[in-house]
């Protein structure tokens, strides 16, 4: 059979399944099992599949019909430009989140400094940070030792060497050190928000996903004791849902922060709020 009738029947398989993304998903499984990138496929879909492992790609298909994302499938998504390896012990990174990493470098303006990411996960904020700015020392925190283990790796894989990675809950490991910036993608869906039952989320580490306070807490934690993290001229960035920007402002305000303000992802949906450091 030729590889592009293959894929046409698989993505036929998956478009059935239910998957938003049907063409797509078929030609990354394709790849991988290929060993090629995608643009291989375009050039040579006429070929006929004869000596690579059906039985490979028809076990991933058939795992994807049932729902499991496709970066766990393959172990990687590309996130900034970057392939990161990704696993079920970590959040599968999102375009939205290249919001955070945009906004973060915008207040980046200096050569050096230091940034803190919390619940760094496959680390993707702070590698696509430290790879735009080398002059910078990045610190990615995560609750999870598999997740510092896979980040670390992520950071090896891109010779990326400004960017270390570190357990720990939070801030509670870090004993007087100061950040030029602090940035987070927390937890922030709501316990009984729907969207939990659909899609890839369903597979996802539901640490990663779910807090209390219909979501807030967690982001209300951040606004809280980030501020004694923060050197005086340090921002704070938190990416949150698209109906939270709100409460998230009040948190920032509540807290002292100044010229609190939230910013658009690619959707035109709110989803990441900062403030300047409060004065002290
Ligand atoms: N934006 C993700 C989603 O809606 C959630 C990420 C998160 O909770 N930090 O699926």
């Amino acid at each position: 059979m030729r590889l592009d009738t293959l894929l046409k029947r698989a993505a036929g398989r998956l478009e059935q399944a239910g998957s938003p993304s049907p063409r797509l998903d078929a030609e990354v499984l394709l790849c991988h099992v290929l060993g090629v990138e995608r643009s291989w496929l375009y050039t040579w879909g006429d070929r006929h599949a004869e000596s690579f492992s059906w039985a490979r790609f028809e076990a991933l298909v058939a795992a994807r019909a049932e729902g499991q994302p496709v970066a766990y499938l393959v172990g990687e998504r590309e996130f900034w430009g970057l392939r990161l390896a990704t696993t079920p012990a970590t959040l599968i990174p999102r375009p939205d989140t290249e919001t955070l990493v945009a906004a973060a470098l915008e207040k980046a303006t200096s050569g050096s400094g230091r940034l803190l990411d919390l619940g760094t996960g496959t680390g993707a904020i702070a590698l696509a940070f430290a790879i735009e700015r080398p002059g910078w020392e990045v610190l990615g925190v995560d609750r999870e030792p598999a997740a510092v283990a896979l980040a670390t790796d992520n950071a090896a894989r891109h010779g990326i060497a400004n960017a270390r990675f570190r357990v720990g809950d939070w801030f509670n490991e870090l004993v007087e050190e100061r950040f030029d910036l602090i940035v987070s993608n927390p937890p922030y869906i709501a316990d009984d928000d729907p969207h939990l039952g659909q899609g890839d989320v369903r597979f996802e580490p539901r640490s990663a996903l779910v807090a209390g306070e219909a979501g807030l807490a967690d982001l209300h934690a951040l606004v809280r004791k980030a501020a004694s993290y923060l050197a005086p001229s340090g921002w704070l960035l938190l990416e949150h849902g698209l109906t939270q920007g709100e409460d998230v402002r009040r948190a920032l305000h509540g807290r002292g922060y100044r010229e609190v303000a939230t910013l658009e992802d690619l959707g035109g949906r709110e989803r990441v709020s900062l403030g300047h450091a409060p004065l002290r």
